[in-house]
């Protein structure tokens, strides 16, 4: 693996002199064809390269096992998600589990702008994928995900009723399906995996802490033995299993949060989304804060890449990192404001992780 070019400038600066700028690259199988433009002597040459490219073990050259491409590889294209609130509420808030909900929740907070619980399931796929559409010019198909609060919370008929009205569209090729681990059972998996026979159908659960005492303060209102129950009776009937995890809650140390790699290594799931913890006004959370400032470890995105690297390094190769960071409009946020669009957030760890030669499980035992 250190043989993999991290850094092209410095190779090119061995064998051509001063580099002027790259003009192209083009990945071929496990070489890559550079074009460059360099100066030697007072002269400018154009010469093409090959370079050995290091292919990590789930297929790409890229530094962690990303989702997206996961999905590129399996339907063959870009697969774009369709926010959808379809106005289900949450046990956690209506009195079934507690009330009042996670300390950190704002579902305001990450619900776009054209996801309207008011109007029909169908008209909002039919407003989101518009928008996908102007938004990514080559975006042709779309899974549906339900994310908004809880989206099992509800008796199997009326379920059955709302997921398939977003299967009715035409372009929708799949589910996605954000729920609490504690607000499901094998008869509404049971018909999800007979769903999936003839659709991608995915169920992504919050897990957000694998430590009891976390899942307490932050008022989650179930244990972790009740996620991992969920996420293997999930995958049991042969399902995609998704997570959610946030670093920084009240109580953790870096340690603990790094110990959770381990911990969520050992269960059998698809794909994980990271997020730092991100305060947002008028939540639980953002008073204890201020109550309680030294229980919070929150990092600054220069920090937090370089967290981020090192528990990809103790996390299994295996899981698909869906999400690498949080983003949320400044207006919402109460403390640890990044200003950093997630797509630089991301372009940012991977140059850290070329940086430091870093690789999802490079430290995974
Ligand atoms: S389970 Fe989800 S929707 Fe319910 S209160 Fe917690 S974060 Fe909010």
């Amino acid at each position: 693996m250190s043989k993999f070019p991290a850094l092209l400038n410095e190779k090119y600066d061995e064998s051509l002199g001063k580099l002027q700028y790259p003009v192209f690259d083009v990945f071929i199988n496990e070489l890559k064809f550079a074009c460059v433009l360099y100066q030697r002597t007072s002269e400018i040459h154009f010469k093409k390269l090959f370079l050995p490219v290091m292919i990590y073990p789930w297929g790409t050259e890229r530094r962690f096992n990303a989702y997206v491409n996961y999905l590129r590889k399996r339907f063959g294209y870009r697969m774009q998600k369709v926010a959808i609130d379809a106005g289900f509420t949450c046990p956690n808030r209506d009195g079934k589990v507690g009330y009042g909900g996670c300390t950190y929740c704002d579902n305001n907070a990450f619900n776009p702008s054209y996801c309207n619980a008011n109007t029909s399931i169908y008209e909002q796929v039919e407003e989101g994928v518009r928008f996908q559409k102007i938004r990514y010019k080559n975006a042709v198909s779309f899974l549906a995900y339900f994310q908004a609060y809880s989206n099992t919370y509800d008796s199997l008929d009326n379920l059955k009723k709302i997921y398939e009205q977003a299967l009715a569209h035409k372009d929708i090729q799949g589910l996605v399906i954000g729920t609490r681990p504690d607000a499901i059972d094998s008869e509404k998996l049971k018909y999800l995996s007979e769903l999936a026979q003839d659709y991608f159908v995915t169920v992504e659960y919050g897990i957000e802490s694998c430590y009891d005492k976390t899942l307490r303060r932050i008022n989650r209102g179930h244990d972790f033995a009740t996620t991992v129950k969920a996420i293997e009776e999930t995958a049991g009937f042969g399902l995609p299993v998704g997570g959610h995890l946030i670093f920084g809650l009240p109580g953790e140390s870096r340690d603990d949060m790094m110990e959770e790699a381990s911990i969520i290594s050992q269960l059998p799931l698809t794909n994980l989304k990271l997020h730092q913890l991100q305060l947002f006004y008028n939540t639980a959370i953002a008073e204890d804060y201020l109550q309680n400032p030294e229980d919070f470890l929150l990092l600054d995105y220069e920090a937090y890449k370089d967290f981020v690297i090192d528990f990809l390094e103790l996390l299994s190769p295996d899981i698909k990192i869906e999400r690498l960071a949080g983003e949320a409009p400044p207006r919402f946020i109460v403390a640890n404001q990044w200003d950093i669009r997630n797509d630089q957030i991301l372009n940012g760890i991977e140059q850290r992780m070329a940086d430091r030669d870093s690789w999802q499980g490079k430290r995974f035992s």
